[in-house]
């Protein structure tokens, strides 16, 4: 009795599924929007003057539970400056054959340089092309950026350069919310940045350089 019962039930669902909206994409066409919060590809971020906000400390490898991130820092000099800090990623790397995108790395991040965009094409042709190397991770620069190597445009201190963006705009804190994410861009100016930074995100993503794995 309980198992007529419970093929019954069973049944049941099938059943009211036959009278439910078809949802049918015309994919790739029309690809589906996700939801605001969907886990996609990840990106590197940069500060407002274009120097990259990762400083190689490699707590995101260490955060990730699939071993799918490769991090080697490398010293800053004066002459050869990549982020704010006393160190950058001289070699950075998410292999998306083992990434589940559960989101560990970005939470482990101290300084949200790593943020996960809503991008899913991710297919690739071969397993080599699934690991997305630094190239392929960094934000493209916008309009104001320079591209590093250079010295902290964004005043003379660490203080002017992080905190004063708390009276200034356009200094450091915050920049991870704008312009390639889509939180925190409210002004028109500022969203049609992001709109170009994603279509140029987007462009990185289904063009990937081939740039040689260098510690595969
Ligand atoms: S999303 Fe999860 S599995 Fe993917 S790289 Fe980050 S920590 Fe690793
Ligand atoms: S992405 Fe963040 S956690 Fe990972 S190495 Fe760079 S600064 Fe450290």
């Amino acid at each position: 009795m309980g198992t007529f019962t419970g093929s019954f039930k069973g049944f049941g669902v099938t059943f009211a599924h036959m009278f439910r909206k078809v949802i049918t994409t015309d994919y790739p066409f029309s690809p589906p929007t996700p939801a605001p919060r969907y886990h996609g590809r990840h990106i590197l971020n940069r500060h407002p003057d274009g120097l990259e906000k990762c400083i190689g400390c490699e707590l995101c490898a260490w955060a990730c539970p699939a071993d799918a991130i490769y991090v080697e820092g490398a010293n800053n000099t004066d002459e050869q400056r990549f982020s704010p800090g006393e160190r950058y990623a001289g070699i950075y790397q998410i292999n998306y054959a083992r990434c589940i995108f559960c989101g560990l790395c970005i939470e482990a991040c101290p300084t949200r340089s790593l943020t996960m965009s809503n991008e899913y094409e991710l297919a690739r042709d071969s397993r080599q092309d699934l690991i997305f190397t630094k190239k392929e991770l960094l934000a493209p620069l916008l309009p104001g950026m320079e591209q590093p190597p250079h010295p902290m445009r964004l005043g003379e201190t660490d203080k002017d350069y992080y905190v004063g963006a708390l009276t200034n705009p356009g200094t450091s804190a915050g920049a991870e919310r704008a312009p390639w994410s889509d939180a925190g861009t409210e002004d028109a100016a500022s969203t049609a940045g992001a709109a170009d930074a994603r279509a140029e995100t987007a462009g990185t993503l289904h063009n990937p350089g081939k740039s040689a794995k260098e510690a595969v």
